[in-house]
């Protein structure tokens, strides 16, 4: 197959996050089985230019239809590791992409609708006729609009769209502006509540919306969070149109790069392990004291890794943070926040527990430290509020990391409670609370550093019945192939 992928990131040269590792892994996932695969970008200044392999202009007049002209881009290729991909500059005063960000705009809106109809016009006139085109989240919902309302009667009418949501709480409302400057126009006609009416703003448009109600195929990241966005109010106001177009959704779990994150061989940790020989695990542990001073004594280390945010339940962490401690465990944090209340709060615990030997927090972001700890610690928690999909879990099932993550999106797909859950019990890999509260959250820290101390068998068992799981992008890949078949023969 012929697969376009149009997305506003792809990992490395454009990341803010895991819609970015998505794009890339699953690309790569899908030319390994043989089919093309080709990625546009809009052409940031602020994107890793190191990153990008042989980037040059490929085509360097694209004139591109907007309000009543049109705007000359020049559109750029180059190999993002081995990935074919695409770069869309546009030459105007609107300076869409050289903003040294790539989001976080008033007129963000517009961005990315001239970004959608760019990519259109970039395949239309290189001839370039993929079977699936592949867009992601809000910024890309105005592609299959476009596709089906306009490029169908100028010859693009065999192309299919999967439609990928990562995050429901962003999804591009905006005013009529963007009909007039993309030639849809006909504000009456888009602006149908089976169109892309925004469900709140009744004189707003939704590009998410737009996105659902005109694809062949709608997926979100996780089979739990797609039933969580019709059925809670996670879908931030999206469920009735979910419901409409139920037939055509579904959830595929996110893969996990298995070549980046690979105990075996991971250039970042100093001792190689793997379900078959564990023991050198032990020795990442003892570095991870080392690095952080903290008192070499016989107990679990259990981990935070993450960003610092609400979703993220830093209420329970925090709770996290001193239960362990006052329960025969050692706490190790790495983690950022964007919000300064939030930073500024873990910053104020780091020092209260300054002089702890049982406790370190690390605040920032760290790649290698990251792959540290996922390689040293014993247990790590996470309590998420709202989670998608979320990678800490399947990464650190993949270092033989046992996770306690409260019952929520992609937690519950692939983390299964080693007293309660009803698989066998050597296909439980971890420990999983349900309620958003410091009890239950407790019992679920209290089984996990129990087992540890009580049965150290059990526990290496446990270990390695994680790290047997196959969260690689193998099933997914073969997932949206499947969705792909479905949508092109229908
Ligand atoms: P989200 O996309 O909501 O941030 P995920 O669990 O899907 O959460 O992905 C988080 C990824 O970012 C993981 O790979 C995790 O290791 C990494 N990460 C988050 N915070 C940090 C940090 N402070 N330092 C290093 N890596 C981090």
């Amino acid at each position: 197959m012929y697969i376009v992928m149009i997305a506003s990131e792809c990992a490395p040269v454009a990341k803010v996050g895991g819609l970015g590792d998505v794009v890339y892994g699953l690309s790569k996932e899908l030319e390994i089985r043989g089919n093309a695969v080709e990625i546009i970008l809009p052409k940031y200044d602020c994107m890793r230019h190191d990153q990008v392999y042989g980037l040059h202009i490929t085509y360097p007049d694209l004139w591109v239809p907007w309000y009543g002209g049109a705007i000359r881009c020049h559109i750029w290729f180059g190999f993002v590791q081995g990935r074919k991909c695409f770069f869309i500059e546009p030459q105007s005063n609107d300076n869409f992409f050289n903003r040294g960000a790539f989001y976080g705009f008033p007129d963000e809106a517009m961005r990315f609708a001239f970004f959608s109809k760019a990519a259109l016009e970039f395949l239309l006139k290189s001839n370039k006729r993929p079977d699936i085109l592949h867009c992601h989240d809000w910024q890309a919902g105005l592609v299959p609009v476009l596709l089906f309302e306009m490029y169908h009667k100028l010859g693009m009418d065999r192309q299919r769209v999967c439609y990928t949501i990562h995050n429901f709480r962003h999804q591009g409302i905006t005013g009529d502006n963007v009909l007039w400057a993309t030639g849809l126009q006909r504000p009456e006609y888009f602006k149908q509540p089976e169109r892309l009416k925004d469900d709140f703003n009744h004189t707003a448009l939704n590009f998410m919306k737009g996105g659902i109600v005109y694809s062949n195929f709608v997926t979100t990241v996780s089979p739990q969070h797609a039933w969580e966005v019709r059925f809670t109010d996670q879908g931030y106001g999206l469920g009735h149109t979910l419901y409409t177009h139920r037939t055509k959704f579904g959830g595929v779990l996110n893969g996990l790069d298995y070549e980046v994150w690979n105990p075996e061989i991971d250039p970042l940790i100093p001792h190689h392990y793997s379900a078959h020989s564990l023991d050198p695990k032990y020795g990442n542990k003892e570095i991870l004291r080392e690095r952080f001073l903290l008192r070499k004594d016989y107990k679990p280390v259990i981990a935070y890794v993450g960003r610092l945010d609400s979703q993220k339940g830093v209420h329970l962490i925090r709770h996290g943070i001193f239960h362990a401690i006052q329960n025969g465990a050692q706490f190790i944090l790495l983690g950022a926040g964007s919000e300064k209340g939030i930073n500024d709060h873990f910053w104020q615990i780091k020092h209260q527990l300054n002089d702890n030997p049982d406790c370190h927090l690390e605040i920032s972001y760290n790649e290698e430290l990251a792959h540290l700890i996922y390689a040293g610690a014993d247990l790590i928690i996470v309590p998420s509020v709202y989670e998608p999909c979320g990678l800490t879990q399947v990464i650190a099932l993949r270092y033989g990391t046992v996770p306690i993550v409260r019952a929520v999106g992609g937690l519950v797909n692939t983390v299964f409670d080693r007293d309660h859950d009803s698989k066998p019990l050597q296909e439980r890999n971890g420990y999983v609370f349900h309620e958003d509260s410091h009890s239950a959250f407790e019992s679920a820290l209290q089984r996990a550093i129990g087992l540890w101390y009580s049965d150290p068998k059990a526990f290496r068992e446990l270990v390695i019945n994680g790290m047997q799981y196959d969260f690689s992008w193998n099933y997914p890949g073969q997932d949206y192939l499947n969705i792909y078949e479905f949508i092109c023969c229908k």
